[in-house]
């Protein structure tokens, strides 16, 4: 099925956590409600931020093929109002809400050309 952007709310388990680079942290969740995750999608996710729910998006980094693991990475965000603050500190084990794979710039079958970018900030002492 194609992607979407109807949002379907399910629970994911973290099944990994590590960090790949200063302040990143990428986090491997099983969705209880697998789909196949398209290029290009994201996960909508409820971050709890002093006792209230809200939601952040990220992108899935790396999706198995039936998307039963979906891997997102998440940047400590500085002057972070929680969102990515909660994400970094989830454990193996721990439950939480997701979405389906949502996908809001779906590659249009038939455009005449198609420009990706890929983009990567980095700092050196
Ligand atoms: C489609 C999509 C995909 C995304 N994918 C990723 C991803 O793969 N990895 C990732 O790390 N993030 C991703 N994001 C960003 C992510 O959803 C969160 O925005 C991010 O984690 C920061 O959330 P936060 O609550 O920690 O910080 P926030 O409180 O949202 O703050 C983030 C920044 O916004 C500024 N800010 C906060 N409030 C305001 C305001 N009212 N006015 C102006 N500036 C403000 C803050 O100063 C800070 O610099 C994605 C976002 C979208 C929409």
């Amino acid at each position: 099925m194609a992607a979407t952007n109807i949002e379907v709310w399910q629970l994911g388990t973290v099944v990994e956590v590590r960090n790949v680079a200063t302040d990143i942290q990428r986090i491997v969740i099983e969705p209880s409600r697998p789909k196949k995750a398209e290029p290009g999608s994201h996960i909508d996710v409820m971050v709890n931020i002093d006792g209230h729910e809200d939601k952040r998006s990220y992108s899935i980094v790396e999706s198995s093929e039936d998307g039963t693991r979906l891997a997102i990475s998440v940047l400590k965000a500085p002057l972070s109002r929680g969102g990515s603050l909660f994400i970094h500190t989830l454990e193996p084990g721990d439950q939480l809400e997701i979405t389906q794979p949502l996908q809001n710039f779906p590659l249009r079958v038939g455009a005449g050309r198609y420009i990706l970018l890929a983009g990567v900030s980095a700092s050196r002492p």
